[in-house]
């Protein structure tokens, strides 16, 4: 793609946005950004774009940023639709997402991910695969750096391994996937979409672009994704992380035991858990398999895979105690996921800022499994009114109490999880800060 003298706009500053304008100044166009925010909230990013030439439109979307523009880039927070955007591709302005902008440049396979849940997770265990068997890879997108990264830090790679989130898909015109997989589509962001079939339609557009030889690898457990279009002559590598479907590229042969084109893994990293992770897992062995890595490489990746912080991420064993930080679990949905984890012997950590949605759809998992209930926060007292005749309820209003009174409480074997089902604003700047102060209070114990 030629940017050279380009006048291009770039719509919304985030991480993403600073990348995409970092990389049209470098091609040698004339760079403008906007974005709703005001100069002192978007300092950070500003920053960023020390020593880049460009104008600024800053405190809201106005039309007298998009005249004279001859291409408009969207970062993914901001809908395709709002006004001034439809409008100036109305006029013919070309208008791309900022991955689309980076694909261009991008001259490495790349193997994309998309799915309500699980994207993160199968990205970074996709790109780990490829590692343990020797590629250079660069993974981001959604997660972690944003492609446009990739593009200037230039350098050889055997392959770039991309989340895509539905509202980056929606700004794709011909980024194609060597490999590209949906891992599931539920009711989410429904702000922004009509329907849930208009969700589930920006996430098929990851195939979109296929060519033949390609690879589509699709959830047959989910009816959305596996009633998916693929072009012809792509392969579908269909998986069943529920059963033993015969038409499947891959499933679940057993518990934690996967079979991928005849040849079976074992899945026993603890950053692996769950029913969950054997979905995520089947996907990234199916997009590594296309790129190349072989099955002795794909089952040391497996048992290697760090996992991502926060995510079931496992912080210490002490006196035969587990300790797992699960702070990304804000919500129900969430929790279910990380508790079914678990066999027995759980302490769990819950609450915070409550989202309003019940509580009882985790009442299923408790007995049996949960041998102890810890609530911090704003919503403790709901919880204890909805779960607390599951599990002895100790109501310890802090992390640092609820850390000290687990600690009072575990036995060998068991294992303490902070899974908290609500967002952490109450005490903490995120979830982030909640699961490293969660990590830091633990690593403390003696
Ligand atoms: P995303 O990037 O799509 O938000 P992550 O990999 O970061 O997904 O996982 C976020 C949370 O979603 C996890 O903590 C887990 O509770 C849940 N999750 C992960 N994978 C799946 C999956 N395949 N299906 C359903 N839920 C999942």
């Amino acid at each position: 793609m030629r940017l050279a003298g380009r006048r291009a706009l770039v719509v919304g500053l985030g991480k993403s946005g600073v990348a995409a304008a970092r990389l049209l100044a470098t091609h040698g166009a004339r760079v403008a950004v906007a974005d709703d925010k005001g100069e002192g909230e978007l300092g950070d990013s500003l920053r960023q774009l020390d020593g880049v030439p460009h104008e600024r439109h800053l405190g809201g979307l106005r039309e007298d940023a998009f005249r004279g523009r001859d291409l408009v880039v969207v970062s993914p927070g901001v809908p395709l639709s709002a006004p001034p955007i439809a409008e100036a591709r109305s006029r013919g302005v070309e208008v791309i997402g900022e991955v689309e902008l980076a694909a261009r440049f991008i001259e490495e396979p790349i193997a994309g991910i998309t799915g309500t849940n699980g994207k993160s997770t199968t990205t970074a265990l996709t790109a780990h695969l490829l590692r343990a068997a020797g590629k250079k890879v660069f993974a981001g997108g959604n997660l972690g750096d944003a492609l446009s990264n990739r593009v200037l830090s230039g350098g050889k790679l055997d392959a770039t391994v991309c989340e895509l989130s539905s509202y980056q898909l929606e700004g794709i015109v011909s980024l194609r996937c060597a490999a590209a997989a949906a891992l599931n589509v539920t009711p989410d962001h429904l702000d922004r979409y009509p329907s849930l079939e208009a969700y589930a339609a920006a996430k098929e557009r990851i195939f979109a672009n296929q060519k033949a030889g390609d690879a589509a690898v699709l959830n047959l457990a989910d009816p959305r994704v596996a009633a998916m279009r693929t072009p012809e002559g792509v392969r579908r590598r269909g998986f069943d992380p529920r059963g033993r479907n015969a038409e499947a590229a891959g499933f679940l042969r057993a518990k934690s035991v996967l079979a991928v084109d005849g040849a079976e893994y074992d899945l026993r990293a603890p950053t692996l858990r769950g029913a969950h992770n054997a979905e995520n897992a089947l996907a990234a062995l199916l997009l590594a398999r296309h790129l190349g890595a072989p099955p002795w490489a794909l089952q040391q990746g497996l048992d290697t895979y760090p996992g991502l912080p926060h995510r079931l991420e496992p912080v210490r064993t002490l006196d035969g105690v587990e300790w797992v930080n699960d702070s990304k679990g804000t919500n129900v949905d969430s929790v279910e996921k990380s508790l079914s984890a678990f066999d027995g012997g759980v302490l769990l950590i819950m609450g915070g800022r409550g989202k309003g949605a019940p509580y009882r759809p985790l009442r299923a998992l408790f007995p049996g499994r949960v041998r102890a209930l810890l609530t911090i926060g704003e919503d403790a007292l709901r919880i204890a009114e909805e779960l607390g005749d599951l599990a002895p309820v100790t109501a310890c209003g802090d992390l640092r109490t609820a850390v000290a009174q687990a600690r009072k409480l575990a036995r060998a074997g068991d294992a303490v999880l902070l899974s908290p089902a609500c967002a952490s604003y109450d005490q903490f700047r995120n979830f982030e800060d909640r699961g490293e102060q969660f990590k830091a209070l633990v690593r403390g114990l003696s």
